[in-house]
């Protein structure tokens, strides 16, 4: 089964009628993804974070995280998920790289440290050899198809391992990238943590037709093509000048608690959060996480 980016997309907005939940996969997507995304491997690398994007995948509602993992995607290597450690596991890992160079996905959570020759950072062990984040980033950066760098850390400024101070010299992808001279595409899937459709939509879109259209930060447009304010259900308060002074009141628009949203491009006003339940600004605020300059920028998250 073969869709157009157009026709994709529509299944993916669509709607379920009476529950204003954004259904991520309508079945057809499933199906074509068993029938033809299987095929490609996907190695998933973590650096510095906290694991919340993992966390965050795990939560995938349309499809489920055992479709996801058993039907969608060849997930070859995953140091959360997996049931493999050690050697063993890293020996799989770039025997598929190798076997697959060119044709496997690679997805980088996490921030890629550069100081003390990427010490900071040390994700395996081969033998007495330790193997740091950056050294593994750049091996397989170089072999993979694309790269999909998942969360703020492993976009733009490293998110907040990078945010000021930065002792451990912490980059993102696309940065290690620029310097190291490698032209494997990256695709940003901002985000902290990003929101569990926006990593399977991609790495699903991705794997069946290729890469989607991408912003100027490098993000999915299908995902980040949108502003939150101007989408947002508070702004006829923003219009008429009623300001929230606290997140208890629930009419009034939060700008003057912090909000970002005026700043902020991503669907999460219409897709929601927690399978649909609510979204940041319902019980707070958007804190910007999805933009290049998060989190310094975005700072402070709460004024008032
Ligand atoms: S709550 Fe935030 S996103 Fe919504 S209208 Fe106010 S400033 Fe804009
Ligand atoms: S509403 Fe704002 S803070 Fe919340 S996930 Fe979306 S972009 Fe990030």
């Amino acid at each position: 089964m073969s869709l157009s980016r157009r026709e994709f997309v529509k299944l993916c907005t669509a709607t379920v009628a009476g529950l204003g939940v954004s259904q991520m996969f309508h079945p057809a997507i499933v199906q074509a993804m068993k029938e033809g995304a299987k095929k490609t491997p996907v190695i998933w690398i973590q650096g510095q974070g906290c694991t919340g994007c993992s966390v965050s995948l795990l939560n995938t509602v349309h499809p489920s995280i055992k479709e996801v993992l058993l039907d969608i995607i060849s997930l070859e290597y995953h140091p959360t998920v997996m049931a493999s450690e050690g050697e063993m596991a890293l020996e799989h890992m770039y025997e598929i790289a190798n076997k697959f160079a060119g044709k496997f996905f690679l997805v980088v959570e996490g921030a890629i440290p550069r100081a003390a020759n990427g010490k900071y950072c040390i994700v395996g062990e081969m033998g007495d050899r330790e193997i740091t984040m950056l050294e593994l980033t750049e091996e397989l950066g170089k072999k993979a198809h694309a790269v999909l760098a998942v969360g703020a850390c492993a976009c733009f400024n490293a998110g907040i391992p990078g945010a000021a101070g930065n002792l451990t010299r912490a980059a993102s992808v696309q940065t290690i990238f620029n310097e190291k001279g490698i032209k494997t595409p990256v695709v940003n899937i901002p985000g902290c943590p990003p929101h569990p459709d926006w990593m399977v939509g991609t790495i699903a879109y991705a794997l069946a037709h290729g890469i989607p259209e991408l912003d100027e930060n490098g993000r999915p447009v299908m995902f980040y093509g949108e502003n939150i304010h101007e989408n947002c259900p508070y702004l006829k308060y923003a219009d008429e000048g009623t300001m929230c002074e606290t997140f208890t009141q629930k009419e009034g628009c939060r700008m003057e608690l912090g909000c970002k949203g005026p700043n902020a491009y991503a669907d999460c006003f219409k897709r929601r959060w927690n399978n649909g339940v609510n979204w940041c600004i319902e019980n707070a605020l958007c804190i910007g996480c999805v933009e290049p300059g998060f989190p310094d920028e975005m700072s402070p998250f709460y004024e008032g």
